[in-house]
Formats: C-alpha cells, sequence, structure tokens
C-alpha cells in the first residue's frame, strides 16, 4: 500500500465519513475578512470584528440548524471567537455534533504568463498550522483551488500547479489530523456549454487524484468539493436532471470509490437552484452507480438570504435564523433526494449570486 499512514489514519477515516452521514452536509461560513465584508456592505453593515461575530453567533447558534449540519468551515478569527455569552463557538458546534473546519489557504495569486489563471498559496508554514487548529478544536480543513475555462483555459500549466497545490496541502493536513477537503473549482464565468464543462471538469478531476495518489494521500480521509457539471453563466439554463447526469457521470469517470463523500460548492447558483441540482443527483436511481455520498458545503447558497433578512439589526435575528433553518432543511432533504422545491423563494431563495471571477 503506497498511501499515508500516519498516527491519525483511523481518526482521518472515521471523520471523513461522519460528514457524509446522510441528511448532513456543510456550511462554509469560512469567508476571509474582505469577502464577508462584501457581504457585510451589501446589507450596509460596517465590515469590524463585532458584526463578523455577530454574523457567524447567527449562523452557528440557529435553534435546530445542527441536526442539518455535520460540518461548518470557520475563518481563523471565528475558530476563536466566543458567543456573545462567552461560549467557544467550536464548544458550540461540538456539542451539536457538528465538526469544526478551518479554511488554510492564503488565497490565489496570478501565474505570470498566463491569461489570469492562479496558484492558489499557502502551503508555507501549514503544518504548524494545522497543529494549532487542530489543538483548538478543528477537525478537517478546506484549500480552495480555482480554475476557469476560457477558449485556452484551464492551461495545462494551472492544471499541473493546482493539483500539486491541492496535493501538497492534502497531505500536510493528514500528517496533522485535519481530513481536507480538497477543492479544485471551475468558476461557472463564461458562455461554454455543459459538455465543454463537463470536458474540462474529467480532465481537472483526472489531474488532480492523480496528482493525490502520487503523494500518498489517504483517499479514504478527504473530500471533495468540486463545482456541478452546468453550462457557462452567460449560457441558457437546463433542467436540474440535466446538470446531475452530466456531474455524476463526470465524477463517476474520475473520482476514485475510495472517496467517502462530495460534497459541491455553490458557485454562484442562487439557493434554489443549488438545492435542486442536489437533490435531482440524489434522485438519480437504481443502476446509476454513486460509491461516493453526495451532500453540499454552501457558502452563498446558504447565507444569501439569511444574510438580507438579518440586515444587521438585533430585532431580525431569530426571522434570519427561520430562514437559515429552512435552507438548512431543504439541503438535508436534497441529500436524500426528497426536496419537493419551494422553500424559501419569498425570501429571496431564487435570487441569482453569481459574481464575475470569484474571489473567496
Ligand atoms: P459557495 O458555495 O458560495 O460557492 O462557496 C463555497 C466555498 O466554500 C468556496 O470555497
Amino acid at each position: 500500500m503506497s498511501c499515508f499512514k500516519g498516527k491519525y489514519h483511523d481518526e482521518l477515516i472515521k471523520n471523513a465519513a461522519y460528514i457524509g452521514t446522510p441528511g448532513k452536509g456543510i456550511l462554509a461560513a469560512d469567508e476571509s475578512t474582505g469577502t464577508i465584508g462584501k457581504r457585510l456592505e451589501s446589507i450596509k453593515v460596517e465590515n469590524v470584528e463585532s458584526n463578523r461575530q455577530a454574523l457567524r453567533e447567527l449562523l452557528l447558534c440557529t435553534p435546530g440548524a445542527v441536526q442539518y449540519l455535520s460540518g461548518a468551515i470557520l475563518f481563523e478569527e471565528t475558530l476563536y471567537q466566543k458567543t456573545a455569552s462567552g461560549k467557544p463557538f467550536v464548544d458550540v458546534l461540538k456539542e451539536g455534533g457538528v465538526l469544526p473546519g478551518i479554511k488554510v489557504d492564503k488565497g490565489t495569486v496570478d501565474l505570470p504568463g498566463t491569461n489570469g489563471e492562479t496558484a492558489t498559496q499557502g502551503l508555507d508554514g501549514l503544518a504548524a498550522r494545522c497543529q494549532q487548529y487542530y489543538a483548538a478544536g478543528a477537525r478537517f480543513a478546506k484549500w480552495r483551488a480555482v480554475l476557469k475555462i476560457g477558449a485556452n483555459e484551464p492551461s495545462q500549466l494551472a492544471i499541473d500547479e493546482n493539483a500539486h497545490g491541492l496535493a501538497r496541502y492534502a497531505v500536510i493536513c493528514q500528517e496533522n489530523g485535519l481530513v481536507p477537503i480538497v477543492e479544485p473549482e471551475i468558476l461557472v464565468d463564461g458562455s461554454h456549454s455543459i459538455e465543454r464543462c463537463a470536458d474540462v471538469t474529467e480532465r481537472v478531476l483526472a489531474a488532480v487524484y492523480k496528482l493525490l495518489n502520487d503523494h500518498h494521500v489517504l483517499l479514504e480521509g478527504t473530500l471533495l468539493k468540486p463545482n456541478m457539471v452546468t453550462p457557462g453563466s452567460e449560457s441558457k439554463k437546463v433542467a436540474p436532471e440535466v446538470i446531475a447526469e452530466h456531474t455524476v457521470r463526470a465524477l463517476q469517470r474520475t473520482v476514485p470509490a475510495a472517496v467517502p463523500v462530495v460534497v459541491f460548492l455553490s458557485g454562484g447558483q442562487s439557493e434554489e437552484e443549488a438545492t435542486m441540482n442536489l437533490n435531482a443527483m440524489n434522485k438519480l436511481g437504481g443502476n446509476v452507480k454513486k460509491p461516493w455520498s453526495l451532500s453540499f458545503s454552501y457558502g452563498r447558497a446558504l447565507q444569501q438570504s439569511t444574510i438580507k433578512a438579518w440586515a444587521g439589526k438585533k430585532e431580525n435575528v431569530s426571522k434570519a435564523q427561520s430562514v437559515f433553518l429552512g435552507r438548512c432543511k431543504a439541503n438535508s432533504e436534497a441529500t436524500l433526494g426528497k426536496y419537493a422545491g419551494g422553500a424559501g423563494l419569498a425570501d429571496g431563495a431564487s435570487d441569482s449570486l453569481h459574481e464575475k471571477d470569484y474571489k473567496y
């Protein structure tokens, strides 16, 4: 066996499998200070620590939400924050059976000589940071690699560099007790067809799993966080069933059965689209091979209408929490293929969340 066998071997496998518990998924609330600032700006709230804490408390302490969540990804600041009454967020999550996760990448930089393609930074000092985060209660990590579709993109350089970064990150996390979320996000920007997105997704995932294997990553102790296979943001939309069929086929061709869980990003889909598409995948029946559980790790598609309902006002917290609970429940149902559709439409769940050249 060539894969990594370190001190955390069994724990990594157990925690990765737990995240795939049927009916549960991940809340991605790990927006960097800059990105959360854009969310706060949209409701005219100042980007200061107390306001970021208030938003994260609203989400993480929503009564009843934890039953639908197996993990929550946090930004470093939030990992060490407490509720207004002084309880560490990590303890709130642990008591609710939600594994705390941590964003460990340091954002992207341009790859010189390419048409605006990027590499993700953050490998320097990563082992030491993972140890600190583990000690603080984190049990899984996220690293976002970003690729784009263009006439000549993604370039082989961008694919190789991002696959390499993900593989080094993954094995460093595993050596230090954190289950790595492997996230090669192919941006939705563009006017390409769903077939082109499928082709690029397959090329990227094949390269990523080649490198993860070369680096002896323990696949059973990882999660994959991919984009869904969809037409570009400037192309005509297609039905959830079409997205489900193309996405599952791309995964079948490239994602080893040893990977326990696939948690999709929402990537600018509206809240309702993201839920409907996940539901359609889990509804694909009978002889469709799906050796991994298919769940969610949504950022925008779990938070958008909640943030709008909150608008930074104390008196709106419980209304906003009920909006958030509704979205968590809808996505929980979608992991089981049992979502009937239509949750939260009055709160803006079908509003577009697309942002060009999205930075996290
Ligand atoms: P979105 O669901 O908003 O795409 O974000 C999820 C995420 O964690 C991106 O890294």
